[in-house]
């Protein structure tokens, strides 16, 4: 068997302190693979520019055209981590046999990536990258990730425990996650149900070096909240129990306040009353919004939007005569 082509796709905003550094470590590392024999000529590192504000685009050209193992990818807005990995990894399928995923910060270890390919080697499909320990993200982070993981296992969704977007997936099993067409592709929940032989391998998450993180607070929550409602109608579920729970005790206790008149004590405040007209209706707002949270998603699948617009694709064409440099 020959050596397999490997692609290693990085999605990159704003991201122009951290790529010069980003750039020569990955280089440093297919340079080597290759000598060593570990996998084809023919590989690549794919950077995807997320619609970024400043010099990103421009040091990622420079390098497509001093080396040849580097290729980029310039996306015509910002349309989030996302759908951006899936922009590099739809576009790098036809031409490689296996892709890997990795933040273009390099907090995931990429001494890991030989033992990927090696795992790729003895026939795995996917190959999720998986943190020992967390110690360099900060307490907030720690604690709010492992929060969000708890809550997935408990709404049912089957997540691989702390392994991000840093993973290895063979040609076909991109090629299947092209067949999941809904709109919002939540790439840790969706990979696992592709099914095919897995497997993990595990390093230590680093500190990231430069720049600063692109997923702020509320990036942070609504990702988890998309997470959460694009898998599970365990919230829902939830809530409707809430409401038949409160309705029949609300009968228990009329039944009750009925009894009282219906033996002479009338004293009968209207605490009660209004305590439950506050309560029922709060139930009742938390179940239209979540109602509206699940009509939202299906208004959005509906409409079947692409994912991504390119702008400029030096992988599958590899030097364009552009006028963006
Ligand atoms: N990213 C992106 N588009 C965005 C936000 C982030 O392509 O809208 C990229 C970013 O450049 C990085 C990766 O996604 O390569 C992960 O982001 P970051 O490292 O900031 O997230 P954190 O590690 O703090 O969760
Ligand atoms: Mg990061």
């Amino acid at each position: 068997m020959s050596e397999p082509i490997l692609t290693i796709v990085v999605p990159c905003f704003n991201e122009e302190e951290m790529l010069p550094f980003t750039v020569v470590e990955l280089k440093g590392l297919i340079n080597e693979m290759v000598r060593e024999g570990a996998i084809s000529r023919q590989s690549k590192i794919l950077f995807v520019d997320d619609g970024s504000k400043d010099e990103t685009w421009k040091i990622i050209y420079k390098e497509t055209i001093k080396n040849e193992f580097v290729r980029g990818l310039k996306l015509a807005r910002n349309v989030g981590h996302q759908n951006a990995l899936l922009a590099g990894l739809f576009t790098a399928k036809d031409m490689s046999d296996c892709i890997i995923s990795i933040d273009a910060d390099l907090q995931d270890d990429i001494a890991v990536i030989k033992e990927f390919v090696s795992k790729y080697k003895e026939g795995y499909d996917i190959v999720y990258g998986v943190r020992n320990k967390r110690e360099t993200d900060t307490f907030f982070k720690r604690s709010t990730a492992q929060a969000f993981y708890k809550m997935m296992k408990v709404m049912g969704v089957n997540l691989v425990y702390n392994h991000a977007d840093f993973r290895l997936m063979s040609k076909r099993a991109v090629e299947k996650l092209e067949r999941f067409k809904e709109a919002n592709m939540f790439l840790r929940g969706i990979v696992p149900l592709i099914g095919y032989t897995t497997t993990s391998v595990y390093y230590d998450r680093k500190e990231r070096l430069a720049g600063t993180t692109k997923y702020p607070l509320k990036k942070m929550l609504s990702f988890a909240f998309d997470g959460i409602t694009s898998f599970s109608i365990q919230p829902i579920r939830f809530v409707l129990f809430i409401g038949l729970t409160s309705f029949f005790g609300s009968l228990v206790f009329a039944l009750y306040f009925l009894s009282l008149k219906i033996f002479g004590d009338t004293e009968l405040g209207w605490t009660s009353l209004i305590t439950s007209i506050w309560l029922i209706g709060g139930l009742q707002l938390i179940a239209v919004g979540l109602v509206g949270e699940y009509i939202g998603k299906i208004y959005k699948e509906v409409k079947s939007r692409p994912k991504y617009i390119i702008d400029i694709d030096t992988f599958s064409i590899p030097m364009p005569m552009h006028k963006s440099e």
